[in-house]
């Protein structure tokens, strides 16, 4: 068989869950994608051949930290780092804050206005050092030291559960910082993501990140969520990008609301 023959199939679950959909206009249409609704796209769209097509077209990413090995702590400031800058300005400013403050006990002492004009380079310079500074002292409230190494065996739930109560922490970065570090099966959702899962019908156009993310952990099969998330990530870039989306050529075609509509 082969990775793209399996077509969609109408179960009654999903022509259920349409109709339900259907029949209630007046209902914003994420309140309506409740566990039924995720089960239904689940069944409609096979989730395991779209993510093994863009494998085939992009490569199987790994995720070269071993499990275990990378510091979660250094991740979330990583991943706060990267908001709103390329991939290359948040590793320059990563390795410049891990210059000045090589403990992380240090960066809770200095100033603000200090850990903003280390980072200043990679941009929102000011938000992200308050956002830095008020989760590490969060952290040395709640456990007396700076270190989150008990993550790594943590029930992801209770990881997720654990990053989620710091302001200024919001799902895609908890997800990340799960991911990475720790390997844990949680998907994080981008502007990327977002805009070609919608065009393919995974999520509905009007969808909560909230709810986003918990269908994308409920739906993606364990042990892919890194390789999707890639991926996908590739496939915003290079085909499936905001405007005029490259569908003629595209690996997923044949599961795409979107590309069975255009080509
Ligand atoms: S068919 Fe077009 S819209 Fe759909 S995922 Fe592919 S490039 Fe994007």
């Amino acid at each position: 068989m082969s990775a793209s023959s399996p077509r969609r199939r109408s179960s009654r679950k999903a022509e259920t869950a349409h109709r339900h959909a259907d029949e209630s206009p007046a209902q914003p249409s994420s309140a309506v994608f409740n566990d039924a609704r995720a089960e239904a796209l689940a069944d409609e769209k096979p989730i395991r051949y779209i993510i093994q097509n863009l494998e085939r077209a992009y490569g199987v990413p790994v995720n070269r930290r071993e499990q275990g090995a990378a510091d979660p702590l250094d991740m979330l400031v990583r991943i706060i780092l990267s908001q709103a800058t390329s991939d290359t300005n948040s590793e320059r400013t990563f390795a410049a804050l891990k210059k000045r403050f090589p403990d992380w006990n240090a960066a809770l002492r200095a100033r603000a206005s200090t850990i903003a004009g280390t980072i200043r380079s990679g941009g929102l310079a000011n938000q992200k050092a308050a956002v830095i500074r008020d989760v590490l002292r969060q952290i040395k409230q709640q456990h007396g030291t700076l270190d989150l190494s008990f993550l790594h065996d943590a029930p992801t739930a209770d990881a997720v559960a654990y990053l989620s109560q710091f302001r200024g922490i919001g799902p895609k970065t908890v997800a990340c910082t799960l991911l990475f570090a720790c390997h844990k099966n949680v998907f994080p959702l981008d502007t990327h993501i977002f805009r070609i899962l919608r065009r393919t019908g995974l999520i509905p156009q009007k969808c909560t990140d909230r709810r986003a993310h918990e269908t994308l952990n409920r739906l993606v099969p364990e042990g892919k969520f890194y390789s999707f998330h890639v991926n996908l990530i590739r496939h915003g870039r290079k085909l499936c990008r905001p405007r005029q989306p490259l569908c003629e050529q595209c690996p997923i075609v044949e599961y795409c609301d979107y590309g069975q509509a255009v080509i």
